[in-house]
């Protein structure tokens, strides 16, 4: 287990969170249940609901917790709880009136994109003179840039993530439904760690030409091409890679061809990470090497995307995207390929950034694996 973040650790977001609002011309924030409130004090409540739950911060003002009163004692054992005011309301109160005298009548807030819009409603009508904008375009890096204490979580759970490919190497493909090795992979995840899996993506011959396809009922057969994505959260952090098997070591040449085409475009935009590159950039290099190579019109979605608390965030590495890249900041590199009716490829690595240059969290062999 790593060290639990303390008090101290949630003081230092808070503060930095509410002076990157005001740098960003907003009078605070307001931040609903989520991963935004888990980074920020450490509270996740048992159960989001219709009962208003809301972290304030503005400059010049304590960070104050709104939460139900049924749910005071909960808050209470959060580790960030003692560097905030906490309020509480009962049911039959407004809560809106609640939390109205902790904003500014005239002030402008980001709120989180995951607030229940009748939150939001209720806010504005409370106080009409306030004006909103989503949390994520107004700070759009606020957890992108990762402290010392995520990297090492993030590296654990990439560690563990590739101990679960190198487990599902070892059982028989042939003959089972992707469901199956599906199953498989989620219980490695746990197997080495994760508390949460997010995904266990199965693609199968023609399924792996789908990037959104999970796992299905298709028996898997000699002679496919596979993908596998899986990941999920280890001690509160994420992990996310994927790899391309083939049933049996005897592979199609363009199998093959499709495949190296895809690590190159991999390793390429691996090695054009570091500080101050574009996130547009990178994707532009991937993307360079597998249409240079004839196949650019198969390579159907961006390059990649942040990871910290959450296996999906910003930044995202994708065309129009001009935020450079910071040490400390983590993405996946996933270029594919994916040839309708027939198979996909894709490799991806969770990579951080530091002053040299890339590291990545995943390690396992990109070439393609061969199963039985
Ligand atoms: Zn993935
Ligand atoms: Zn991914
Ligand atoms: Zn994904």
């Amino acid at each position: 287990m790593p060290r639990p973040f303390t008090t101290d650790d949630y003081t230092a977001r808070l503060a930095r969170a509410t002076a990157d609002a005001s740098a960003a011309g907003l009078t605070g924030l307001v931040v609903a249940p989520g991963p935004d409130l888990v980074y920020l004090c450490g509270y996740q409540p048992t159960a989001i609901t219709e009962r208003l739950t809301a972290l304030v911060l503005s400059a010049g003002r304590a960070p104050a917790l709104v939460v139900p009163k049924l749910e005071r004692p909960d808050a209470e054992k959060a580790a960030g709880a003692p560097a905030l005011d906490l309020l509480d309301w009962t049911d039959g109160e407004d809560p809106y009136a609640t939390t109205a005298p902790l904003l500014d009548p005239a002030g402008r807030y980001g709120i989180s994109d995951n607030a229940w819009a009748m939150h939001l409603l209720g806010l504005q009508a409370a106080l009409p003179g306030t004006d909103w904008t989503s949390l994520t375009e107004a700070l759009p890096m606020l957890r992108a840039v990762k402290g010392t204490d995520e990297l090492e979580r993030l590296a654990a759970a990439g560690g563990a993530a590739d101990a679960a490919y190198r487990g599902i190497l070892e059982v028989g493909f042939a003959g089972r439904r992707e469901t199956d090795v599906a199953a498989d992979l989620s219980a490695l995840l746990i197997q080495y760690g994760h508390s949460q899996v997010d995904f266990t993506v199965v693609g199968s011959g023609p399924n792996g030409a789908n990037p959104h396809h999970e796992a299905g009922d298709r028996v898997i057969r000699p002679g496919d091409t596979v993908v596998l994505d899986f990941g999920g959260l280890k001690d509160g952090y994420g992990s996310d890679t994927t790899r391309t098997v083939h049933v049996g070591a005897d592979v199609p040449d363009e199998v093959q061809k499709v495949h190296d085409i895809v690590r190159r475009a991999q390793q390429t935009a691996f090695e054009a990470v570091r500080p101050g590159v574009t996130c547009q950039e990178i994707d532009r290099i991937a993307r360079r090497v597998i249409t240079d190579a004839g196949y650019g019109e198969y390579f159907i979605h961006r390059t990649g995307h942040g990871i910290g608390i959450t296996t999906h965030e910003p930044p995202y590495l994708v065309e129009g995207e001009e935020q450079p890249l910071v040490p400390g900041m983590c993405f996946s590199i996933e270029p594919g390929v994916y040839l309708p009716g027939r198979f996909g490829v894709r490799i991806e690595d969770i990579v951080t950034v530091t002053g040299q240059g890339g590291r990545r969290f995943n390690n396992t062999p990109h070439e393609l694996g061969i199963v039985s």
